[in-house]
């Protein structure tokens, strides 16, 4: 009998548990150990953040769905993983025993880093929930007496596709509300050029993005730095490809957005062997950590290497179905391992998103993530907005359910020739 825990309930943690229940062998136990009983949809956010959706519309009771599946939840956070000693030591000061632990404990937001940003300082955020309610209570105080609008990403931001798209759903929003010409905007992003999204692209991500910010009349910074945030202002240093600083921007605002950079949480950061400098959980081609090998990574906390140096650093995104992918691929081995056999699946890591602007939106794929690729693919239109309401009610259902894949999902994505495993089953 094994005790076999997933660390972290957002969107990859819940179904990884969903997952793993797949392949325990009778007797197993699998927990799952989340920071509360909620769970949020965060692709949402973006919406919140503009009053489209509210809170109760993203939000699912993790301990009765998990209590209906017999998965045993445990709705307290972690304070430190002790992987030398097999051990999660809980908040309230008790401890875990784990003999196979997945850690899915998405990333910290690194507003420290930077001053002024952040929801306690002088920008919002649409990562949490709790952010979004925030934004959107800021951004009808803003509608009141319009002025100048900031959203992009921070370097270190490993996220870049919720920027483009909060900033395409405001520019939408105020023109329903008939002030969007009282409102100058601004895209400011660590990415070398519009579109990189720190996949050095995706099919013409470049031409598309930058053609809806010219249609919209949104002006952008690229290769910027967030300085520092003061009230109404942001400093901003633009950087050239010598890496260089190219000009120096002191950008007016009355209402600014900007994803964070990201590291991994405080419970696993600085464990030499388990985490890099960032926090960012170390895995080989398994989702394995190579040092403590009953432990492995699913998610934005998985450590994955920048695609190529930029002058500003850009971190690589983790998509949905990027996530998916590896959750799959860590059932598998872990399955593997319960059978005393060797774990061998790898997850195909493609990058499929769907970026909603409110009317319309962008969407791509990107098999493998690094280029040259096999499919090299984006596209805009009204279908994506539909299609992203679609996504959002499916996966809610999927946590809901817990059904991770269900087989139409399965047939879908090999129809298209995309596969969660390296190697299609
Ligand atoms: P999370 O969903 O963040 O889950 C991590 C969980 O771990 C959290 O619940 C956290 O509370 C918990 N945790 C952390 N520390 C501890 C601890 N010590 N103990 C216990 N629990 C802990 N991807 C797409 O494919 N499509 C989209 O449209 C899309 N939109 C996005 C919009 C936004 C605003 C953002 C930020 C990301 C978006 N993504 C999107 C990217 C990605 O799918 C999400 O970030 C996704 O939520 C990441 O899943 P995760 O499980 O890695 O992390």
């Amino acid at each position: 009998m094994a005790e076999i825990m997933v660390l972290g309930a957002g969107l990859g943690g819940t179904i990884m548990a969903y997952e793993l229940q797949g392949v325990l062998r009778p007797g197993d136990r699998l927990t799952l150990i989340g920071q509360d009983s909620r769970y949020h949809f965060v692709p949402s956010n973006p919406w919140v953040a503009v009053g489209w959706r509210k809170r109760s519309d993203v939000e699912i009771n993790l301990k009765a769905v998990m209590a209906k599946k017999g998965i045993e939840f445990i709705a307290q956070g972690a304070k430190r993983v002790h992987p030398a000693e097999n051990r999660i030591e809980l908040n309230d000061g008790s401890s875990l025993h784990y003999d196979y632990l997945v850690l899915a404990t998405g990333p910290e937001l690194a507003f420290d880093e930077i001053e002024g940003l952040g929801p306690d300082g002088f920008t919002q955020s649409i990562c949490h929930i709790d952010h979004a309610e925030k934004a959107q209570a800021a951004f009808e105080t803003f509608a009141e007496n319009p002025s100048p609008i900031i959203i992009g990403a921070a370097q270190g931001a490993s996220c870049f596709g919720p920027a483009y798209e909060y900033a395409f759903i405001l520019d939408t929003e105020l023109r329903r509300r008939k002030i969007r010409h009282k409102v100058p905007m601004t895209f400011v992003t660590s990415e070398p050029y519009i579109g990189h999204l720190g996949l050095d692209g995706v099919g013409d991500t470049k031409g598309i993005l930058e053609s809806q910010l010219r249609e919209r009349h949104i002006k952008w910074i690229t290769s910027a730095k967030v300085q520092k945030i003061e009230a109404g202002k942001m400093i901003v240093e633009e950087f050239g490809d010598d890496g260089a600083v190219k000009k120096a921007h002191e950008l007016p605002f009355g209402f600014s957005m900007i994803l964070p950079p990201f590291r991994g949480v405080p419970a696993v950061r600085g464990i030499e062997g388990l985490t890099n400098p960032r926090g960012f959980v170390l895995v080989d081609k398994h989702q394995r950590n190579q040092k403590f090998p009953n432990v492995f990574a699913i998610g934005v906390g998985v450590a994955i290497p920048p695609l190529g140096p930029t002058p500003v650093p850009v971190g690589v995104p983790k998509t949905g179905f990027m996530i998916e992918s590896m959750v799959t691929a860590t059932a598998h081995n872990i399955g593997a391992l319960l059978k005393s056999e060797t774990p061998h699946e790898e997850a195909s890591l493609n990058a499929v998103c769907l970026a909603d602007f409110g009317d319309r939106g962008v969407a791509f794929v990107a098999e493998p993530q690094i280029p040259p690729r096999n499919v090299n693919w984006s596209a805009k239109g009204h279908w994506v907005h539909f299609a992203k309401i679609g996504f959002e009610k499916y996966f809610m259902r999927k946590i809901r359910t817990g059904e991770s894949e269900p087989f139409y999902e399965r047939w879908i994505m090999e129809a298209l020739g995309i596969s969660r495993l390296a190697r299609p089953r």
